[in-house]
């Protein structure tokens, strides 16, 4: 018997009455930044509290909602009390914070027009919300959901698909769809420090996340190992009972400003930029040694299919200035700067040569030069790498001591 057969069976009449005399509310289980090390922004988590003050979870009775149509009248009661508890929110946290919809809830434009008009009235900035949809209910939606979705993406807000990795067809609803976020499901991550297998699929999918440009989240994050696995393996944000459960919005607020700083150096990050450089690279030079077989006047020299050539604009340069100078006080990070704007320099050589018809001899000569740099950059990245990896063995994890800790809590 599984669990979702042992809950007692919720009849839609209950549910209604239950609306009718307000007893629905969120919680909000918080997400942290593996950036920052901070609370970053939380999930709205619907809880139903029975006038004798006990709590009915959402698996017993979302379920039976979704089977009909009341699945849209529980959302549509619920928004405005989102909206409420964000406005609340607003001079505490800036973070974002996400709800769960059904594929239902977007069937026609309704629901969508009026999270837009509300977000207007009150003057919510959009991308202070994110919808979080599962990928399963996303495949099984069909065009017509996704066209009442966009509208939403249009104006900012984040979309998450949900329970990333349980849907049997994951790489192709993320294809089609335009999500923002991935949350890894909690299943996978809950198996990640025993198999071997999940861990590089965990990987591998933060790996992807990255190249395409999409934030993730880890969820069912449960103790220090799991953390510390996700922090070495480049993930952003966490979500998980080590953290907290979905509490209710006045302890949410208490636990904010506690302003607590989780430990570890997120030396994942590291090892993303690793990769960034070395493709980049790559890119360049399989695309230069592919142009100079054409003749000097042909246009395949002019139109190549380059990465960004700045240095401030590659995906390491986007991260040495921006997430990265949070490594700034580390000599290996600082003595990069020259050498990767060296790098690049040669590079944009490269492609004027190739542009104005030089063979592969004269570009041989650079592209030695374009490998030394290179090596050099790696050299530092990887010191930065084994610092962060030391420090984050080093760093003894006082939270579970800290009274607002799952454990130390009532
Ligand atoms: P979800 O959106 O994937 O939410 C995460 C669920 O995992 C939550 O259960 C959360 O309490 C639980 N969880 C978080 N961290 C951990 C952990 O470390 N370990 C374990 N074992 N569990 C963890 P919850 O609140 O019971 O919600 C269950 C599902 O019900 C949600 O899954 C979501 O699909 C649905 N749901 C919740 N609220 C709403 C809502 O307002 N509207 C709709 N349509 N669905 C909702
Ligand atoms: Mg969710
Ligand atoms: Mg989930």
């Amino acid at each position: 018997m599984s669990p979702r057969d042992a809950l007692p069976m919720i009849a839609e009449t209950e549910i209604i009455e239950a609306m009718k005399n307000d007893e629905f509310v969120f919680h909000y289980q918080p997400k942290v930044s593996l950036v920052t090390g901070k609370v970053s922004g939380a999930e709205a988590l619907i809880r139903w509290i029975k006038p004798e003050g006990s709590v009915v979870m959402p698996d017993a009775f979302i379920p039976v909602a979704e089977q009909s149509s009341l699945i849209k009248d529980i959302t549509r009661h619920m928004f405005p009390k989102l909206v409420n508890d964000l406005m609340v929110l607003t001079d505490v946290e800036k973070s974002p914070l996400s709800f769960n919809a059904s594929a239902r809830d977007f069937e026609d434009d309704a629901f969508a027009r009026m999270m837009l008009e509300s977000l207007e009235t009150l003057q919510i900035p959009p991308d202070s919300l994110q919808v979080e949809l599962t990928e399963t209910a996303a495949l099984e939606a069909g065009d017509r959901i996704r066209n009442n979705i966009l509208p939403l993406r249009q104006v900012g807000l984040g979309l998450a698909m949900d329970d990333f990795g349980t849907g049997y067809s994951s790489l192709d609803t993320l294809s089609k769809w335009p999500f923002t976020i991935i949350k890894l499901d909690q299943g996978i991550i809950g198996r990640m420090l025993d198999s071997d297998k999940c861990s590089t699929i965990v990987e591998s999918s933060i790996r992807m996340a990255h190249e395409l440009g999409i934030s993730i989240v880890a969820e069912g994050v449960e103790n220090n190992g799991q953390y510390q696995h996700l922090l070495g393996s480049g993930c952003t944000k966490v979500q998980g009972f080590w953290i907290s459960k979905a509490i209710p919005l006045d302890r949410y607020i208490s636990f904010v400003k506690e302003d607590i700083r989780w430990s570890g150096m997120p030396a994942g990050l590291i090892s993303m930029a690793i990769v960034d450089h070395v493709q980049w690279r790559k890119q360049l030079v399989s695309e230069l040694v592919r142009a100079v077989s054409f003749p000097k006047n042909s246009p395949h020299r002019k139109y190549l299919n380059i990465p960004p050539l700045s240095c401030k604009e590659c995906r390491l340069g986007l991260w040495y200035y921006g997430v990265g100078q949070m490594f700034k006080d580390r000599q290996s990070f600082l003595d990069m700067e020259k050498p990767h704007c060296e790098f690049h320099d040669i590079g944009i050589l490269l492609v004027d040569l190739v542009r104005d018809g030089a063979g592969i001899e004269d570009l041989t000569p650079h592209l030695r030069t374009l490998s030394e740099h290179s090596m050099e950059i790696l050299g530092k990245l990887q010191a930065l790498e084994i610092e962060g990896l030391m420090d984050m063995n080093a760093s003894q994890h006082a939270w579970i001591s800290h009274p607002l800790h799952p454990t130390n809590q009532a």
